[in-house]
């Protein structure tokens, strides 16, 4: 079953068009989406780099954390007219804050300064502040008229704490969230910190930037993909396709690298999509295959824990097994307790730790790992043995 529409006779023309300049060969008896390639970072960047040579572009980059940096294109306008049509988080009026992280290829900073521009409005390109940072400058956003915001769900948290600890208020309309799940602890903190504030989600990659959006009318965690559009889920992950003017990069079949499944939305719009975690979410140990994604939700289910991150340790000479699996929390909860209530949850963890206790740690923390490019915080990080 596919998200959204798009007759078959312009997948087909896109793909010869795409096939022009760069793209994947299109087979002469193609009759139907799966006798199409599926495509890549290497299209991508062939098809990007030769679609916006005659107008110039910005040189962007998703990885390059903890795998090869994936290069793309982008024409200097965004795609941002084409998202206005139908997704307009900011007024003429509003004055934007600006929370992600500027330089480094990262698409986000750049996006929102466009989003702005075009939307007429105010913006302030801060980028992220640290938690002490915050209380000097919550009165100098408050009288620049902030009142609309940027950022990933974990920066928008750390606003949102700072502004609850000093006992302060920013008069929030408008939440802008991308690039990360939301966890229900911080969904909590957010509307706790800004509670007349409509929160605006973008669902998306640096690759083919924005897919799908949704508005305050919306279930926070559904999204609904832009039209012109379809999306094939698969479980390593799903196929875009898009037709029509106006995207940073037109695509056929590309491979994202999260799994993604038709959803409703209570806003009763159609071609709505949740996001189920990334293709790549296994590992294996001591033999037994687990999936980050189920741990992570599992750990976050007991009450008290907040926030959950894996590190694992590698098997020496092996880059797929798995020694020793610690689980990093924030909150109030007993680390015993959590140990408890992740061998109670999953059979797998509990064959593996009845023969080997020393492969799972469990243990609170202050705060969980950020990849330093971008401010997120990954659901799994890898230590050296
Ligand atoms: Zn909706």
């Amino acid at each position: 079953m596919t998200i959204g529409e798009l007759p078959w006779e312009r997948v087909l023309d896109q793909a010869r068009e795409l096939e022009q300049h760069g793209g994947a060969p299109v087979p002469a008896t193609a009759g139907s989406l799966a006798d199409l390639a599926v495509t890549g970072p290497a299209e991508i960047f062939e098809v990007s780099l030769r679609l916006t040579a005659p107008t110039g572009s910005i040189v962007l980059s998703s990885g390059g954390t903890t795998g090869p940096p994936k290069i793309t294109y982008v024409s200097y306008g965004q795609a941002v007219g084409r998202l206005l049509r139908e997704w307009r988080p900011l007024r003429p009026e509003s004055v934007l804050l600006n929370l992600f992280t500027p330089g480094r290829m990262w698409a986000s900073h750049y996006y929102m300064q466009a989003l702005a521009e075009r939307s007429g409005c105010r913006v302030v390109p801060s980028g992220p502040l640290e938690a002490g940072e915050l209380a000097y400058w919550l009165d100098a956003f408050e009288s620049l008229g902030v009142d609309a915001v940027a950022a990933t769900p974990s920066a928008l948290t750390d606003l949102a704490q700072a502004v609850l600890d000093a006992g302060r208020s920013l008069p929030l309309r408008t939440v802008i969230w991308m690039a990360e799940p939301w966890t229900e602890a911080a969904e909590k903190t957010v509307r706790a910190a800004f509670p007349e504030a409509g929160f605006w989600g973008n669902y998306g990659a640096v690759e083919t930037y924005v897919i799908a959006t949704n508005t305050p009318a919306c279930d926070l965690r559904t999204l609904h993909l832009m039209p012109d559009q379809i999306i094939e889920p698969d479980d390593e992950g799903a196929l875009l396709s898009r037709a029509g003017e106006g995207w940073t990069v037109p695509v056929t079949r590309y491979r994202l690298g999260d799994r993604l499944a038709p959803a409703h939305c209570r806003c009763g719009r159609p071609d709505g999509l949740r996001v189920l975690g990334r293709a790549d979410d296994t590992f294996k140990l001591h033999g037994s295959l687990l999936a980050i994604g189920d741990l992570i939700e599992l750990a976050t289910a007991l009450p008290g824990v907040a926030q959950a991150q894996l590190e694992l340790v590698r098997e020496e000479e092996s880059w797929h097994g798995v020694r020793r699996l610690a689980v990093h929390f924030t909150g109030t909860a007993e680390p015993a307790a959590l140990r408890q209530h992740l061998l109670d949850g999953s059979a797998r963890l509990f064959g593996i730790a009845l023969h080997h206790p020393e492969a799972l740690a469990v243990a609170r923390v202050d705060r969980l790992t950020r990849v330093e490019r971008t401010g997120k915080v990954p659901p799994m990080i890898w230590r050296q043995p």
